[in-house]
């Protein structure tokens, strides 16, 4: 079974516009002749109209919405919103998510039902914090996390997702997962959902993996059974590195 490959750059709060609309006109001139990978980005939502003008063939997501069509929630956005500005797909989550603004399982649960409502891919993020790393108990934490938000979706609704696993100790800190700890992960969430789902959904799911992945250490990581593509942060930042990555399989 072959699974999709995904190269998603999460640009978190970063950039202005000018900077945003050189970095997509940047991506789509140097991914011209890139096949076989899929390349998501994921910038400010206030920028997702422009970049949606000039995407191409890239899928546009964005980083965060509240999960309710409309109504009283001052400052927020809703999925039909960003559905209407030419996303297709969202983050949900993301550990800065969780851990900054204290969303919830029950919250993140919310996200992922109304992604699937409004047909958008999701890309869920799990992955565990450094003392949980110590204590060794990664595998129960991740495991957890998706079934608490995730793993309640129908067989074809968990199709339609993509699953990003992303230590929280190597987020933005340059310190990188090392191959056998993406690989045991990555193996562990594959057989979980073959555990809910069984193996033909479990092996058409794409895990990418994220954690300060940049140009120089994507090609090991991608040599992983599991691995099937990144969610990067900071390299997404330069469209040279950003097409690197997505040129390391
Ligand atoms: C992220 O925040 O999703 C991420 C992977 O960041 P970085 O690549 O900068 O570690």
């Amino acid at each position: 079974m072959t699974r999709k490959k995904i190269v998603a750059g999460n640009w978190k709060m970063n950039l202005q516009l000018n900077d945003a609309i050189q970095l997509i006109d940047d991506i789509v001139s140097n991914s011209k002749d890139l096949s076989g990978v899929e390349l998501m980005v994921f910038p400010p939502a206030l920028f997702l109209l422009e970049i949606a003008k000039i995407k191409n063939e890239l899928t546009v997501g964005v980083q965060n919405f509240y999960p309710k069509e409309s109504g009283a929630f001052t400052g927020e956005i809703s999925i039909t919103q960003i559905k209407n500005c030419g996303a297709s797909h969202v983050l949900i989550g993301h550990s800065e998510r969780r851990e900054i603004f204290h969303e919830s399982e029950e919250l993140i649960k919310q996200k992922v039902d109304a992604a699937i409502l409004h047909e958008i891919g999701v890309v869920f993020c799990c992955g565990e914090p450094l003392h949980i790393r110590e204590n060794e108990s990664q595998s129960s934490y991740v495991k957890q996390q998706l079934i608490d938000s995730l793993f309640h979706l129908s067989d074809a609704e968990i199709q339609t997702c993509v699953i990003a696993y992303e230590p929280i100790w190597a987020i933005g800190t340059g310190r990188t997962a090392t191959v056998d700890q993406a690989e045991e992960m990555h193996s562990a969430i594959r057989s979980w959902i073959t555990e809910f789902y069984g193996i033909e959904i479990a092996n058409s799911i794409s895990i990418l993996y994220g954690g300060s992945c940049n140009a120089s250490n994507a090609k090991e990581l991608f040599t992983c059974q599991n691995v099937d593509g990144g969610l990067i942060g900071g390299a997404s930042l330069q469209a040279e590195s950003f097409i690197t990555i997505a040129r390391s399989f």
